[in-house]
């Protein structure tokens, strides 16, 4: 099988993307689509900055309901698909923004994924972007393989893992770490999600899991990566994702954490 002359359109698409930087969880329902979208909205934020969300989680796309553009539809022009602008600065492209029936099961076995996933960097009009989050499907998928290998020659910046602090989700954040150092990427950090519960009630605060192991803290340390910021299970951030909101500024702590320990580091 020869080169894919897929690869010299990616590149060059892809030129105009300066930073590339993947957000991946070892199992789903962990906050990984919260993370990534709160993250855009706090980068765009920074009014110079042109920020573009891209989600390859085929099977499950999160990422139009959390941005409140579900009902949004990509055009084709000349120049290929145009995503869809949740602000100037903040792109968004998704295969739910593609579907004509959003409630639709996605049965696509790995080539048809990669297909599609190649059409994301191939033919999508991203325009100058500073950096691009890539939502991924949990685990290490065909989705993962498919990004990776397509991107290979203009690199992969880095990696954010989300977790929750429990055991069974840190299990798999290690594999996850293993899985950047095969495949030679940089994990930017770990975000913990939902280890405590403040409650707006009676102002106490609750650890949801059993905190056995000193949680992904601990774990970051012991894997020598950056531990990037523990957000709390808060309802606030429930709703922002049914009903596509930003964080206000002052809850945003996703938003001020990883400007402030990663951003700087991979600009
Ligand atoms: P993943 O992408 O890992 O599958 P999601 O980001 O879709 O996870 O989050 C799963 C669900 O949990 C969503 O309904 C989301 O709104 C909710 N959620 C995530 N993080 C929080 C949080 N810190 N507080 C409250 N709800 C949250």
């Amino acid at each position: 099988k020869g080169p894919d002359p897929d690869i010299p359109l990616i590149n060059e698409r892809m030129e105009s993307v300066k930073r590339k930087i993947l957000i991946l969880s070892g199992k789903g329902g962990v906050g990984k689509s919260t993370v990534t979208c709160q993250l855009a909205h706090a980068l765009s934020e920074k009014k110079d900055l042109e920020i573009a969300v891209l989600d390859i989680d085929v099977c499950g796309p999160s990422v139009p309901q959390m941005f409140g553009i579900n009902n949004e539809n990509v055009h084709a022009s000349n120049f290929g698909w145009t995503p869809i602008y949740v602000k100037d600065n903040l792109a968004v492209m998704s295969v739910g923004l593609l579907l004509e029936d959003k409630d639709s099961a996605i049965i696509w076995r790995g080539q048809k994924k990669n297909g599609m996933i190649k059409q994301f960097l191939k033919d999508v009009e991203w325009g100058n972007v500073d950096i691009m989050l890539v939502d991924t499907p949990p685990g290490t998928s065909d989705e993962h393989i498919s990004i990776i290998q397509l991107l290979k020659e203009c690199g992969v910046d880095g990696a954010v893992i989300v977790t929750t602090p429990q055991e069974i989700s840190l299990q798999d954040v290690r594999k996850e770490v293993d899985f950047c150092h095969k495949v030679g990427i940089r994990v930017l950090g770990v975000v913990e999600n939902m280890g405590q519960f403040s409650c707006p009630k009676c102002k106490n605060t609750s650890y949801i899991f059993p905190p056995s192991s000193g949680g992904a803290r601990k774990m970051a340390e012991e894997l020598n990566i950056p531990f990037l910021e523990s957000i709390p299970l808060d309802p606030l951030i429930g709703r922002s994702s049914d009903f596509g909101e930003s964080l206000k500024e002052s809850q945003n702590s996703i938003a001020n954490l990883i400007y402030s320990k990663m951003v700087d580091n991979v600009l």
